[in-house]
């Protein structure tokens, strides 16, 4: 029988590995909540209407990645429904923001996830059809102050805060504006009589899009479109006067606030609801998939989902993006981590193994990581382990039991010496 492996575009995450995926998302929460976001958790699939109206019909994204399907009803009660895995978590955190009144609070909203998203995209480095998102989004009542352009640079602010405290150097923030939705009108129309006299040259995509969304022929990757692409007009020349003002508070804030910048006329960013500020912040190290994050400002999503108006911004980070990254910077350094557990403990005969166990959870109750042996192995097979998932090894045996006394070798230097039960946890945990 062939034998089943993990669905092409997914992996399995494993130990020690996961350690870093655990501590880049405890940094992550730890940062949030320093600026004020709480928490969201919505469902990973959603109604298939969300993503087409909210993200747009012409992205990449609903045209080509989605992982949809039919899901029957199960009773005449219910209704066949299209449903869909999230693409992208913004959708369901303003579908849940509009269907649970937050904005009737008054107050802004901050709110944060961590998870999965699934999309059809061919895997390669840095791009998986199962990743993780670490995002967060500030929405509310225009009253609450979401359109100002100190919650741009508040946002932008804290992910750089954030990188820097997960240790990743050398990323880019790159900068633009794509305008109200008035502008990005203005802008389709100056693309499409761009496009109009050269787009028989181009990819079939681009063909489609110059007439329905001529915004995303920004988006394309095919190579011989790049020099045609590189030519059309760019958008600063279509802002008006409110997005140019809005666009340069935002600089002037991350000025003064020392977050340092460049600006990028092309990032339109693939998802349709953005308006005003779009952002990402990009690194070297990652090759062709070198963003590490994208977001931006989207004051008309929740009206196109047929909610209050409630502008908002925020940001999604490739979760895996930033643990690749990370091994990379680590393995160009030389210091190694401390290995393995503080103790394992080898109970000399079978006859040790109950105390062994509570030995065990004497010092795994002092915050102790403690891995338990097997008193049936001899001695040179616990050795043999121990070294293998530990930093030492404690030797229990009648004589120990009965004297107090304990042998422990340190790996690392080789030394063995007694400890007293008393001091033994004290000693583990030097
Ligand atoms: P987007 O929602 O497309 O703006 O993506 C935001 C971030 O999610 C990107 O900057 C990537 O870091 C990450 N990301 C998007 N798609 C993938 C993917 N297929 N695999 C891994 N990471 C991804």
């Amino acid at each position: 029988m062939a034998t089943l492996k993990a669905v092409r575009g997914t992996r399995d995450l494993l130990p020690p590995e996961t350690a870093l995926w655990n501590r880049i998302e405890t940094t992550a929460r730890r940062v949030f909540a320093r600026y004020n976001f709480g928490e969201i958790r919505t469902p990973v699939f959603e109604d298939t209407g969300l993503f087409a109206r909210g993200v747009g019909e012409e992205t990449d994204i609903v045209s080509k990645e989605m992982y949809t399907w039919e899901d029957r009803a199960r009773a005449q009660s219910e209704k066949t429904q299209m449903l869909t895995l999230r693409p992208e978590n913004t959708a369901g955190v303003v579908r849940a923001y509009i269907e649970h009144g937050l904005g009737e609070t008054g107050l802004l909203q901050k709110l944060y996830y961590i998870g999965p998203q699934f999309r059809r995209e061919r895997p390669q480095k840095g791009r998986y059809r199962q990743f993780s998102q670490i995002g967060a989004e500030v929405i509310g009542p225009v009253s609450a102050g979401s359109e100002s352009p100190l919650r741009d640079a508040e946002v932008l602010e804290m992910l750089a805060t954030l990188l820097d405290e997960l240790g990743i150097t050398g990323w880019t923030l790159e900068l633009n504006s794509v305008g109200s939705a008035a502008d990005r009108a203005k802008y389709n129309d100056a693309l499409r009589a761009a496009l109009e006299p050269v787009v028989g040259q181009m990819c079939a995509d681009c063909q489609r899009r110059a007439v329905t969304n001529p915004l995303r022929v920004l988006d394309c990757k095919v190579p011989q479109d790049q020099p045609i692409i590189e030519k059309l007009p760019v958008i600063a020349d279509s802002l008006d006067e409110a997005s140019k003002g809005h666009f340069a508070a935002v600089m002037a804030a991350l000025d003064a606030a020392g977050v340092p910048y460049t600006r990028n006329q092309r990032l339109v960013r693939g998802l349709d609801y953005y308006t005003r500020t779009t952002f990402e912040f990009t690194h070297g190290g990652l090759g062709a998939q070198n963003a590490l994050l994208g977001g931006g400002r989207y004051d008309g999503l929740s009206e196109m989902l047929g909610g209050p108006k409630a502008p908002g911004i925020g940001f999604a980070m490739g979760e895996d993006r930033l643990v690749l990254t990370l091994q990379a910077q680590e393995l160009n350094q030389s210091s190694t981590p401390r290995q393995g557990v503080d103790g394992f403990i080898a109970p000399i005969g079978e006859g040790m193994n109950i105390e062994a166990l509570k030995l065990a959870r004497e010092l795994r109750q002092t915050g102790l990581s403690i891995e338990l042996g097997e008193g049936s192995f001899r001695l040179k097979k616990s050795f043999e382990t121990a070294e293998k998932v530990a930093r030492r090894i404690v030797i229990l045996g009648e004589d120990e039991l009965q004297s107090g006394i304990l042998t422990v070798k340190t790996f690392a230097t080789g030394v063995q010496e007694k400890v007293s039960r008393a001091g033994l946890s004290g000693f583990l945990a030097s």
